[in-house]
């Protein structure tokens, strides 16, 4: 029987989430035997391959960028999961949200105490770069997602009893210890 598939990505998160899932120490040896990795910085496959079962994402969503990939996540994943609290509800990238972002941008790029070498003011306009968003949108305001998963990071023991329960089709423990909100 072909092993249920899962993707990863991370979109305006700071890889914490990504390193939680690598927290579960030796039960990554169990996971491998559980499931297959399809895109995700795990393996580094960076497209979809085929149909996947899981997807967690992590991070939520600051640019188009952000957004492109999660629609892709959502048309290629049954099941779609919010890891993090970047995820739902924005994280620490959200504290922009009450700054316009002409704002943002001139403080990054020309008014900032580390900019130095911006002598011409120049600010960032080339067509390939992902436009910024007028905020940071939590991605369940983007997409359906069917769970969350909280804390910043999640424990790994979380991630890991969601994954057995989600895989295996037997009901989630979820111990109050596993469950963290910060
Ligand atoms: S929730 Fe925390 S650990 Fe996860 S991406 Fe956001 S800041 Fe990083």
């Amino acid at each position: 029987m072909s092993k249920p598939v899962i993707a990863t990505t991370s979109l305006a998160g700071c890889f914490g989430c990504h390193m939680s899932i690598l927290d579960i120490d030796e039960r990554i040896l169990q996971l491998i035997e559980l499931v297959e990795f399809n895109k995700s910085p795990v393996d580094d496959i960076k497209t979809f391959t085929k149909p996947v079962d899981i997807g967690i994402i992590e991070g939520g969503c600051c640019n188009s960028e952000n957004v492109e990939v999660l629609r892709s996540f959502r048309k290629n994943c049954k099941i779609l999961i919010s890891l993090g609290e970047c995820a739902i509800m924005g994280g620490l990238p959200a504290m922009r949200n009450g700054i316009p972002v002409e704002e943002c941008i001139e403080e990054a790029y020309l008014n900032g105490p580390t900019v130095q070498l911006n002598k011409e003011r120049i600010l960032p306009n080339d067509d390939e770069l992902p436009m910024l968003l007028d905020r940071v949108y939590p991605c369940h305001e983007i997409v359906k997602i069917d769970y969350f998963l909280p804390g910043c990071p999640p424990r790994a023991d979380l991630i890991w009893e969601a994954l057995v329960a989600l895989i295996t089709g037997n009901p989630l423990k979820l111990p109050y210890e596993v469950v963290k909100f910060d």
